[in-house]
């Protein structure tokens, strides 16, 4: 029996330790220190904007970028439907409410088109998400916003070095937003950014990141702020892994071309899409089986697992959620049950993508035989 392939894993190399050990010793291990600069500053250049802002994780960081943006109990958010559901949470956590809008079926990001038939007078912001590593239509969605006069945060959590026309996501709305939680492009442990131009978000998002403490008064605070900071530690991760981040995604995109080359001798396998105008950076390997409902796919992934083959479903429309209010995105709720994401971390040989692959055509050869 081969050893288990799991869905994702951090690539740590001796650059990594060496600038974490580096962080440990030099006794800033709280949140000052040279790499918490270093991260924001390379950050912000390689996403090519003004300012880079660490924060704790990708949930702080949207929760951070919504009240630094103004949005309060009444307002109404439009978010698309397939996302993981920290975007809806970070939402939910100012008081304003949530609305979720259809997908693309190709890109599975949020359909421009929706965003405009969702627009009320109570609609303050948009929040795009770049889902399992594509760009959302960000030149579509910034006309929208300015036609409506919507404030615009992008969720690239799962989507960092992705392209819309030559320009990285996180440097179009009035902020982006970034993950490096341990399965996602680059990792801190923990972690989350905000990218901005604007120099006033950037400013009011870093007071209230740290206690809104007033600048000139020490412990003087004059509104409720928040401790979500990231650690010098997690910065000199997030430094050393930065500096690898093309070789990262120069792998990825290597996987995703085998995985397409070996699946497509099905055609009822479907992979991710990439849009003309789009740079993926396939933070996910995408497979949808046409045909397939819940019950099919959840018999594929655990035909997986006993071949030692790790699998996730994709997400649940957030609107089917307890939480959340019921929407009708016809789109969302046809693809997410027949789509599962499989291994694609920087460690995969060859090896195991034929492996993986001989197994999924012939799992999924033998089941439509018992359809
Ligand atoms: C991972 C993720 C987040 C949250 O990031 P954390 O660092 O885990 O808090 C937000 N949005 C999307 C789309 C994500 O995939």
């Amino acid at each position: 029996m081969r050893e288990f392939i799991p869905i994702s894993m951090p690539s740590i190399t001796q650059k990594e330790i060496n600038y974490v050990s580096d962080a440990v010793k030099s006794g800033w291990v709280s949140s000052l220190g040279k790499y918490i600069e270093i991260f924001e500053k390379k950050f912000a250049e390689y996403v090519g904007v003004k300012y880079a802002l660490t924060t704790s994780n990708g949930t702080t960081a949207l929760h951070l970028a919504l009240v630094t943006t103004g949005i309060k109990p009444e307002d109404e958010v439009i978010i698309p439907d397939f996302t993981f559901v920290a975007t809806a949470n970070a939402v939910r956590y100012t008081g304003a409410n949530v609305v979720c809008v259809d997908i693309e079926g190709n890109s599975l990001c949020i359909n421009p088109r929706e965003i405009e038939d969702a627009v009320t007078d109570k609609t303050k912001a948009v929040i795009p998400v770049h889902v399992y590593g594509h760009p959302a239509d960000m030149s579509e969605i910034m006309k929208i916003a300015r036609k409506y006069n919507l404030i615009v945060i992008e969720d690239a959590a799962e989507a960092h070095g992705a392209e819309v026309r030559g320009r990285k996501v996180g440097s179009f709305g009035n902020c982006g937003v970034f993950s490096f939680y341990g399965n996602k492009i680059i990792t801190t442990g923990e972690g989350g950014m905000i990218t901005t131009d604007d120099p006033e978000l950037y400013e009011k998002a870093r007071a209230l990141r740290d206690h809104a403490m007033s600048k000139t008064k020490r412990y003087w605070h004059n509104e409720v702020g928040f401790n979500y900071r990231m650690t010098n530690l997690q910065a000199a991760l997030g430094a050393a892994q930065l500096e690898r981040i093309e070789e990262i995604l120069s792998k990825k995109k290597d996987i995703f071309d085998m995985y397409s080359r070996f699946l497509s001798l099905n055609p009822s396998l479907k992979l991710n899409y990439q849009a003309q105008w789009a740079r993926s950076v396939y933070w996910m390997v995408c497979l949808e089986v046409e045909g397939f409902d819940e019950r099919r796919r959840n018999s594929l992934m655990q035909k997986l697992k006993e071949k030692n083959i790790d699998s996730r479903p994709y997400f649940y429309p957030i609107s089917d959620l307890p939480m959340y209010e019921k929407a009708q995105t016809p789109i969302t709720h046809d693809i997410y049950r027949r789509g599962i994401n499989i291994p694609s971390h920087f460690d995969l040989d060859t090896a195991s993508i034929e492996y993986i692959c001989e197994n999924i055509l012939k799992i999924v050869g033998n089941m439509r035989n018992d359809i």
